[in-house]
């Protein structure tokens, strides 16, 4: 019997979720590929943290180191996975 309707399949192929740590979309998660080890667990504060320190400065070449970490922590304290970390709710 084939009875799937087409509808069905196409809207779960394009549901998607945001990873709790970065904010990227992701197909399943709680977290992309970034932001976890080799074992699949969350990597810790310091690492992230250097890490998308680094993009912002991709992104804003020109930017000072403090405004780049000032940037990064303002943008923690929206994710699920940092916002109660004591670096993000100390700024
Ligand atoms: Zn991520």
């Amino acid at each position: 019997m084939d009875t799937e309707p087409e509808g069905t399949r196409f809207m779960t192929a394009t549901s998607t979720t945001a990873c709790q740590s970065c904010g990227m979309p992701i197909e399943s998660g709680p977290y992309c590929h970034h932001c976890v080890d080799g074992t699949g667990a969350l990597q810790d504060f310091e690492t992230r943290f250097e890490r998308m320190v680094g993009w912002q400065q991709r992104r804003d070449p020109s930017a000072s180191r403090e405004a780049l970490e000032s940037a990064t922590l303002d943008y923690l304290a929206t994710m699920p996975a940092w916002r109660d970390h004591p670096r993000v709710t100390a700024r």
